[in-house]
């Protein structure tokens, strides 16, 4: 390249560049030559003030010396490029995060002969959120404790703590006392109020050693390490009287509340795992609720609890038994057109048949079967029911399926493994195959969901997020996940018509645009209503779902999924990928 083409390359370069002299020491990178405006920029200095300062100058103390074996090998000749991150110090003082990537610079010539090109990515802002998204892996966003998630870890590693090094501790549940009450007479955000100063009110009573956690809805739990029973008990009275003096102010009144625990122990010979203190102090607290709300129950083998614990083996028998013997019902939930009422796909939702023909929603069995480890496989039931019901459906009037997925299925090899498996002489095109991760699950895994999505995306499935926009990072996800549907949050759709409309409103629309620009449909959960379906319409969401549109039914009384030769509904039938290429995006 001539010279003067090559400096007006670097001058004008939108990114970051340099010429800078091998060093022997410092991090590898020594004095800098020459640098562009936009490194100017970078690093809040002029490009003379650049010349002649030595690259490790620009860079955070601690990172200097890091990756400097790898611009050795390269001024060896042992490689042409290196790339890594590390951070820079800009002149204003505050921090950023640069990606950078050297290399020989054979061509050059003169006083940059030997010189390295360096080029540097600003990466800040994805070091950011990433830093935001590992935060929320472990925190509750509304209360910034612990989340369930990262309780459960802690409480496994104080158990392997104690084993190996003696001792016990214990686990504090707590709930509030009719806290839906609150929510009613007062107010979601006032009951959000009170769920934010309870927590703070644990956090101020707590010791610097406990860990104070949010499990999730108006449940709490905190970890006590080498705390006996007696201790833990009288703590767990000091914090039921710290919530009860929490005043939040709400509709101009004064709002106040109570709560119940439930103390579970462990020590270090006891052989518990996180998951049988968790149920022992769950069950304690469900007998505290029992006696009249407001009070602590302390779990004991000879507390009478024994029957519950036997109940809740009970229900993780069932559980077995129904995944042995066909004991769960599979029903449909149709996701309609908005326009045409045609039905798009249908989500399938397990029910467990109890005795009396009752059927129980996944809500009340899918804790216990998380519990016991048996979430995969209920996803692999469902996923073989639906890949079944492909199998058989008319190949003329093919309908997609949507799968739930729990978090466990993300967890190691063996859900992909069984998909692949079970796909592996299917004949039905795969993209009815649909599975669905909650955002939340999809968060707490990103790592995971990612490469499950790859795993979808080779077996040629699709993915939705569910409950999309419901946490913090939503739009984040979609720059690193192939996604094919979102589902919005139904909270956002429940807001239409209401005071909380114009974020609302905001919120679908950016949802919407988002899709239609990666090309991925929108799926609108909760539409109770005529008006709030024309909303959506007019937003430019073509697909909902909702009791109003179409209750669930069992998969069985549902004619277009029989088997061929059976009549397909008079509805028009398309598979979400028709759907979106007939333009159902708005
Ligand atoms: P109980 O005394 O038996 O605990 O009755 P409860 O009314 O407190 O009911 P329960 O603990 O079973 O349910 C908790 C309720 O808390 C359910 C839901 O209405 C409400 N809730 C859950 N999460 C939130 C939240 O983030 N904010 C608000 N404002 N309410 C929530
Ligand atoms: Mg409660």
């Amino acid at each position: 390249m001539p010279k003067e083409l090559g400096d007006s390359a670097f001058a004008d370069a939108g990114i970051p560049m340099a010429f800078v002299a091998p060093s022997q020491e410092r991090g590898g990178l020594g004095r800098i030559l020459a640098a562009n405006g936009a490194m100017a920029f970078f690093t809040g200095r002029t490009k003379q003030e650049l010349g002649g300062l030595s690259f490790a100058e620009l860079v955070h103390r601690d990172d200097v010396a890091l990756f400097e074996d790898l611009i050795a090998r390269l001024c060896r000749g042992e490689m042409e490029t290196c790339s890594f991150e590390k951070r820079f110090e800009h002149a204003d003082g505050h921090r950023t995060w640069g990606l950078i990537t050297v290399a020989r610079g054979h061509e050059l010539t003169g006083d940059r002969q030997g010189a390295l090109v360096v080029q540097v990515h600003d990466i800040s802002e994805r070091k950011h959120f990433v830093g935001q998204l590992e935060y929320f892996a472990d925190h509750d966003p509304l209360t910034s404790l612990y989340n369930q998630r990262r309780f459960r870890i802690d409480v496994d590693r104080q158990l392997a703590y104690a084993r190996r090094h003696g001792g016990g501790g214990a686990v504090l549940m707590l709930d509030l006392d009719n806290f839906k009450g609150v929510n009613d007479q007062y107010g979601h955000a006032a009951g959000d109020a009170l769920i934010i100063a309870v927590a703070a009110a644990l956090s101020g009573n707590s010791r610097e050693t406990d860990l104070v956690a949010r499990l999730g809805g108006d449940e709490f739990a905190v970890l006590l390490p080498e705390s006996s029973l007696d201790e833990a008990h009288s703590h767990a009275e000091q914090l039921l009287r710290a919530i009860a003096a929490v005043v939040v102010e709400g509709a101009g009144l004064s709002i106040t509340v109570a709560a119940s625990c439930g103390v579970a122990g462990f020590q270090s010979d006891d052989g518990q795992c996180a998951d049988d203190v968790l149920i022992n102090a769950d069950l304690a607290l469900y007998q505290a609720k029992e006696s009249g709300r407001g009070c602590v129950k302390v779990f004991t083998t000879d507390s009478g609890l024994h029957e519950k614990v036997t109940a809740r083996l009970l229900w993780s028998e069932r559980i077995r038994d129904a995944l042995d013997h066909d004991g769960f019902a599979l029903h449909a939930k149709p996701v309609i057109d908005l326009q045409t009422d045609a039905v798009a796909f249908y989500e399938l939702v397990i029910r467990l048949r109890a005795p009396g023909g009752i059927l129980i929603p996944p809500a009340v069995f899918l804790y216990t079967a998380e519990r016991f480890g048996m979430a995969i496989d209920i996803d692999e039931w469902v996923t073989g029911r639906a890949i079944t019901l492909l199998e058989e459906m008319d190949p003329e009037h093919p309908r997609a399926l949507a799968v739930n997925l729990s978090g466990a299925s993300l967890q190691g090899e063996r859900f992909a493994q069984f998909l692949e498996a079970h796909l592996a002489n299917a004949t039905f095109p795969r993209e009815l195959l649909i599975f669905e991760l909650t955002e939340s699950v999809a968060m707490a895994n990103l790592e995971r969901a990612r490469q499950f999505g790859r795993v979808l995306r080779k077996l040629g499935c699709q993915l939705a997020l569910d409950d999309f926009g419901a946490a913090f990072g939503s739009f984040f996800y979609l720059k690193h996940m192939p996604v094919d549907l979102l589902k919005i949050a139904g909270e956002y759709v429940r807001g239409l018509g209401t005071e909380n409309d114009p974020a609302d409103r905001l919120i679908i629309e950016a949802v919407v645009k988002l899709a239609k620009g990666l090309g991925t449909l929108v799926v609108a959960e909760f539409v109770g209503d005529q008006e709030t379906r024309q909303d959506l319409l007019e937003m430019g969401v073509r697909l909902g779902q909702g009791a109003f549109l179409g209750p669930a039914r069992d998969v069985l009384e549902i004619q277009s999924l029989q088997p061929h030769g059976a009549q397909p509904d008079p509805q028009m039938v398309t598979s979400p990928t028709e759907a979106g290429a007939s333009g159902l995006v708005g």
